[in-house]
């Protein structure tokens, strides 16, 4: 363990150099073409078998794609920043999947998940920002890593070097480095589970920096996760001249409202928590027309699969009503997903036992139950579980002193050495599990 942990010392400075480089170039959900080419180019220098683009992304499982018009305005910008275009136009429209495999033997398959996406929200120009006043800041105005997933692209990076430099301290069975897309919206991971990625792994592990908590506080296994689905909804009537001829009319926007007060009204579950939201609407409408297409942003949550399962098709049932009541169209388009999962205390043991040898750790939990957001990460956990596998979701806190910001959020950082600290937890795990199945 001491060598492992002395080698990702050696690289610190390397591993915070690819964060502020993702930071400065931050993509979101399926636009990461920049940030995946680069993964896949240093992967392949430290000796990876590594796939990417269509060998990993089942298209048709992929959740809330954007429009050809910004997959093809982010394809540009990645050749531009720096991206390596001898891989770009494999990944190009929303292709951004990475996966890198080692073998050093005969054995279990541990597969290692890092997630890369950025969010649509305006950087902080704050002087006591650090990225701003260290000049890494994003260069893509409106577009963030303000989740830390800047972070955990580097952390794979990390881990990655660590393995290959060190390779002959692992005897045993493979890695499988997964660099998920589109975390955010919980959008990415169904796809690389419904393309097989995780088929023939008999581990995973996952892991988030919470600039929010204590730093060093590590959380082995998390399972406060909400099932959750996401939907767009559009309710499609007819316009006419609200003076003249409103009876001609097909009024969207009346469908609509009736659905959004109905959708809240959605009677709770008495097996456990649940969540509705109708976050966004949007009328083509004005004053003197009757409105003609009405678009909705709406979520569900539940603390297990099977809540989250009756919100959604209670909510389902009101869109579809509350559209025949005024004589509308709808349509729903479902553009994120998630499921529930619990992580494997015999796994998130193996990471309790890593973070009490990890210099920087300051408190331990084995297991939090805490309910939180959703994660899409659950469905690798799921798959993996199903064919007899085991799995752990890990969360470590990056808080520089008493600086919490949330995630999300302009202002978000995260205190940087907080990434070798990951980069040994994810390491070190792996050593374990591959020795203990020699
Ligand atoms: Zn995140």
């Amino acid at each position: 363990m001491k060598e492992l942990m002395n080698y990702v010392e050696g690289i610190k400075d390397e591993i915070i150099g690819y964060r502020r480089d993702f930071h400065k170039y931050p993509e979101t959900g399926w636009t990461e073409v920049r940030t995946a080419s680069i993964i896949i180019h240093e992967l392949i220098s430290y000796g990876y078998d590594v796939k990417y683009g269509r060998d990993v992304i089942d298209e048709g499982s992929r959740m809330g794609v954007p429009s050809g018009e910004i997959l093809r305005k982010a394809y540009e910008r990645a050749k531009e920043n720096g991206g390596k275009l001898e891989y770009i136009e494999d990944i190009k429209d929303g292709f951004t999947g990475v996966v890198g495999t080692m073998k050093f033997g005969e054995g279990p398959v541990v597969g290692l998940r890092f997630d890369i996406d950025a969010l649509n929200i305006l950087e902080s120009s704050s002087d006591d920002h650090l990225p701003f006043k260290e000049e890494f800041a994003s260069v893509n105005e409106g577009v963030m890593h303000s989740c830390g997933h800047d972070g955990h692209a580097a952390i794979g990076l990390g881990v990655a070097k660590t393995i290959a430099m060190n390779k002959d301290k692992f005897k045993a069975g493979s890695v499988k480095l997964i660099f998920q897309p589109a975390e955010e919206g919980v959008r990415g991971a169904k796809s690389m589970v419904t393309k097989g990625i995780l088929d023939d792994v008999d581990y995973v592990i996952g892991g988030h920096i919470m600039a929010n908590e204590e730093f060093g506080s590590l959380v082995c296994g998390n399972n406060g996760f909400l099932a959750t689905t996401k939907l767009d909804v559009k309710f499609i009537g007819l316009p006419s001249h609200a003076g003249g001829a409103p009876n001609e009319g097909k009024n969207s926007l009346l469908a609509a409202c009736t659905a959004v007060l109905n959708l809240h009204s959605i009677p709770r579950h008495n097996q456990g928590a649940s969540r509705i939201n109708v976050g966004s609407l949007i009328v083509d409408g004005d004053r003197n027309i009757i409105p003609h297409q009405t678009t909705m942003k709406v979520e569900t949550r539940g603390q297990t699969t099977e809540i989250n399962e009756y919100i959604k098709e209670y909510a389902e049932r009101i869109i579809k009503n509350s559209a025949q009541m005024h004589d509308c169209k709808y349509e729903i388009d479902y553009v994120g997903e998630s499921i529930c999962a619990t992580s494997d205390e015999e796994i998130a043991g193996i990471i309790q036992e890593v973070g009490k040898h990890t210099d920087g750790i300051t408190s331990i939990q084995l297991i939090s139950d805490k309910p939180s957001g959703s994660e899409d990460f659950m469905f690798m956990v799921d798959r993996v579980q199903k064919n007899g596998g085991r799995a752990t979701y890990f969360t470590l806190g990056g808080a520089q002193g008493d600086f919490k910001p949330g995630h999300h959020t302009q202002g978000f950082d995260f205190y940087e050495e907080i990434l070798p600290i990951a980069v040994k937890i994810f390491t070190n795990s792996l050593e374990i599990i591959l020795s203990n199945n020699k």
